[in-house]
This record gives structure tokens, C-alpha cells and sequence, in this order.
């Protein structure tokens, strides 16, 4: 089997940037820190969408040195887009550490690239030694799942402790030893181009004469016709012994499916569903040089979800509430921030963008305020700058706030486009701003009262 998918690997194998520079860069710190960008980088995120990324960050990073300089605000801009941010900040908090506490020399091992670097699990260790240090020890990440999991029949939940121990097992007795690096990319790269979730290639399959899972499917079709002509009752197989408890074995609740084939395999978890959360979104625009518009931007906090980054002052919500109550709070929370009163009228509506974050199914509802004068916000509570549209591009900000500006946009070229106001948006008032056209600007002071005397 070894030999099969490392033949196919050198044949079939994709060109990306990071194996060229595992196999040309001579010095091994380099190596390593190659491999390691690329296996963050890819973690959650498509090969295609991490070719870009991956070049850039190595054109501007190209050693842990150098990444270790870099500013937060440099990595997250690099990083928006890519999502999972928390992963570029500890991939530069890692290399800051082996830079100043590690003599900028990379650990040896997969045991000691998991215990001292942040960030780096057990299958980034073992991906980074066995590729940049020809270290004979395996890895396991959702491809290699599937594959060993078809492999050997493997049906109990693929996220169980016993079925991930014994695929670690699995995968540190199948490595090769004397080519370990790629034989642990052939196998991940067999799940990603042929052993796919869904209609894998089991016609090209290197290591089809192996499968497990293929050999059932070829004798369940073999029983299914026999059943049809009448000449056999069916015979339990040693194999299918779900129902004496095993630990890797489909449960006998849930049974082969004929219409899965190979696809029996793996079985996973139901799904844990997202929480629900919303946030009001205000974006603040203002008419900047040349009639160009700009946008108020703030940072968020330094630590949790989205740390660091940039976007319109956002305000969480509780579930359930009424738009009118929702839009009294952001005018509350910008008058908090400004020191000045803030109409609730005066914010329009925009609509509702979804984004789905791993864990969160998020809703920003989002409002637009144009205002012709200058606002910053509390810099102690939170920074803020007015930015250009390209530099809002330019900036660490999330997909999440890159959609609410094209909602506004949108909504902005929808009404110019007509040259009369569109039907009146769920919670704007008749007579209140948010009826009124929207190409009009409106002044900053129809927005920010004065505050009435005591
Ligand atoms: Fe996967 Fe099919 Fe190959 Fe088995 S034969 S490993 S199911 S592609």
C-alpha cells in the first residue's frame, strides 16, 4: 500500500508553493517555518484559497525573524479574509517566542513543536517534523479520516476518542519510514482529490485493492442480487459486528445504506447547531475629498472573537427584540461613544446580513448614518479612524463587515439609481430620516442633538 500511494503521489500530485520550498530550502528553520504557515493557513481554509495568501505572506514574512517583527495590525490585514484570525496572531505569537526564547532555532520533534509552540496541535507537529525533518511519525487531520476510515470499515462516530486514538495508531504504523513526509501528504492529498466526502474515484484509487470499504459494497451488491433471485439467506459476516459493542464499528441502530456505498464510511456526530447572535451595525459615512465617501471603522478588543480587527461601531443584541428597540440601543451606545445625544430617527435601515462564523450563526442588522461633519469615537473604549473605500479593503477587516458595506452599497445604488426613495424599510418612520431619499446627505447636527437644559 505504501508503495502504490507514494507512486501515485509522485505522479499525481498537486504543484503548491509550499512543497516547492519544503523541497528546495536548505536550511531547516526555514523549512519548517514554511511548512508551518502553509498547515495553519490550510486548517478550515481550501487549497485554492490559500495559494494567494500563502505567497504573499511569504513574500513579507519570508523567515520567523522576520514574522516576529511584524505588527498584529500587519498580520490581521494580511490575514482578512482568510477567517479563523486567531490563527495568524498565534502563528506570530509562536514565532516571537521561538525567536526570543528558542534562539529563533525551530523544535526538532513533533513531541516538542506541540509542547512549546502555541497554537500548534498534534497533527500541525506532526505534519511540520515528518515534512521538514523526515521524522517517522504520522498525522490525522479530517482527510486522512475519511480515507483510513474507508480503509478499514471504520463506522462509530469519527470524532469519538477511541476511533481517533486508533486512527493516530493507524497512522503512525502506516507512515513510511523512509519517506515520511510524503507519504503523510499522499494520504491527505488521496482525500482530497479521490477518497472525496462525496463520489470518490474508487476507479483511480491507488490503494483501492486494500479497501475495506470497497470490498463491502462489492459483497452487499453481490447479496442484494442473490436476495433478488432467491438463492442464498442472509449469512452474518465476522465483520459486521456492530452489534457485539465495538467501539469502531457502525452501531447497530444505524445499518449499512445501500445507496451510501463507500460513503457509509465515516460516520459523524449529528452536527452541534450554531448559537444564534445578533449585533447592530451602524455605518457612519461622510463625504471626504473629491465628494469620495469615507467610513468610521473601530478596533475591536485584543482578545475573543475577531480580536483586533476592524469594523462599524456594532452594538450585541438580545434575541427577540423589537427593530424599533433595537435601533433606541445603537443610537444609546453612539451617543455613549460620541458624548453627544444621537436622534434614534436618524439612523436608517439598511437590512440583515448573515454570516456564519464555526460556532455562531450571526445576524448584523444593520443601519447607515451620513453625517457631514467629523465624528470620532472614545479612543480610550475603543480606536477609530475614517477610512476610503479602498482602504477599507486595505484594513484587517472580517468578510462579515466587508458584506454589511456592500448591503449599504447596494442599497445606496438601488435608490440613485431610481432617483426616488424605495418602499419605505421596516421600522423607518413617515417623516422621520429614514424616509427620507438617501442620496440627499443629511447634516450631522439632524443626527446629534444638543442636550436639553436641566
Ligand atoms: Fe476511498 Fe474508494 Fe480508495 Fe476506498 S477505494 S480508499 S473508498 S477512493
Amino acid at each position: 500500500m505504501r508503495r502504490n500511494l507514494l507512486a501515485w503521489y509522485d505522479k499525481c500530485k498537486r504543484d503548491l508553493p509550499w512543497r516547492t520550498l519544503a523541497a528546495s530550502e536548505p536550511d531547516v528553520d526555514r523549512r519548517a517555518y514554511a511548512v508551518w504557515v502553509s498547515e495553519i493557513m490550510l486548517q478550515q481554509t481550501q487549497v485554492a484559497t490559500v495559494i494567494d495568501y500563502y505567497n504573499r505572506w511569504m513574500q513579507k514574512w519570508p523567515t520567523l525573524q522576520a514574522l516576529a517583527e511584524a505588527s498584529l495590525e500587519e498580520v490581521n490585514e494580511l490575514w482578512a479574509g482568510l477567517g479563523y484570525y486567531s490563527r495568524g496572531k498565534r502563528l506570530q505569537e509562536a514565532a516571537r517566542k521561538v525567536v526570543s526564547e528558542l534562539a529563533g532555532r525551530m523544535p526538532r520533534t513533533a513531541e516538542d513543536l506541540q509542547k512549546l509552540l502555541p497554537g500548534v496541535g498534534r497533527y500541525t507537529a506532526g505534519a511540520i517534523a515528518s515534512i521538514s525533518y523526515g521524522q517517522a511519525t504520522g498525522v490525522v487531520d479530517g482527510n486522512v479520516i475519511r480515507v483510513l476510515c474507508r480503509l478499514r470499515c471504520i463506522g462509530a462516530d469519527s470524532s469519538s476518542p477511541a476511533v481517533i486514538d486508533r486512527l493516530w495508531d493507524m497512522a503512525n504504523a502506516l507512515v513510511d519510514r523512509s519517506r515520511p513526509g510524503d507519504f503523510n501528504q499522499a494520504l491527505m492529498e488521496l482525500g482530497a482529490t479521490v477518497c472525496v466526502p462525496k463520489a470518490p474515484l474508487c476507479e483511480e484509487c491507488p490503494v483501492k485493492q486494500h479497501c475495506r470499504a470497497r470490498r463491502r459494497v462489492e459483497k452487499e451488491l453481490g447479496l442484494a442480487s442473490r436476495r433478488l433471485l432467491g438463492t442464498c439467506a442472509p449469512v452474518p459476516d465476522v465483520e459486521d459486528c456492530g452489534v457485539g459493542g465495538c467501539p469502531l464499528c457502525p452501531p447497530a441502530t444505524e445499518p449499512w445504506d445501500s445507496s451510501l456505498g463507500v460513503t457509509n464510511f465515516p460516520r459523524k456526530a449529528a452536527k452541534k447547531q450554531p448559537r444564534a447572535a445578533r449585533t447592530a451595525t451602524c455605518v457612519l459615512e461622510r463625504r471626504g475629498r473629491c465628494g469620495a465617501p469615507q467610513y468610521l471603522i473601530v478596533q475591536r478588543p485584543s482578545s475573543g472573537l475577531l480580536a483586533g480587527l476592524w469594523e462599524f461601531p456594532s452594538l450585541p443584541l438580545a434575541l427577540g427584540l423589537q427593530e424599533e428597540k433595537q435601533r433606541e440601543l445603537l443610537a444609546d451606545h453612539l451617543q455613549a461613544w460620541t458624548g453627544r445625544p444621537v436622534a434614534a430617527g436618524g439612523l436608517r435601515y439598511v437590512g440583515e446580513v448573515i454570516h456564519i462564523f464555526s460556532h455562531i450563526h450571526q445576524t448584523y442588522v444593520v443601519y447607515s448614518l451620513p453625517v457631514d461633519g467629523d465624528v470620532t469615537l472614545d479612543p480610550v473604549s475603543s480606536p477609530s479612524r475614517w477610512v476610503t473605500e479602498e482602504e477599507f479593503h486595505a484594513s484587517a477587516v472580517s468578510t462579515a463587515m466587508k458584506k454589511v458595506l456592500k448591503a449599504c452599497e447596494k442599497q445606496r445604488g438601488e435608490q440613485n439609481g431610481s432617483g426616488k426613495v424605495s418602499k419605505r424599510k421596516r421600522g423607518a418612520k413617515p417623516g422621520g430620516a429614514g424616509s427620507r431619499p438617501t442620496g440627499t446627505q443629511l447634516s450631522l447636527h439632524a443626527f446629534f442633538r444638543a442636550p436639553s437644559p436641566q
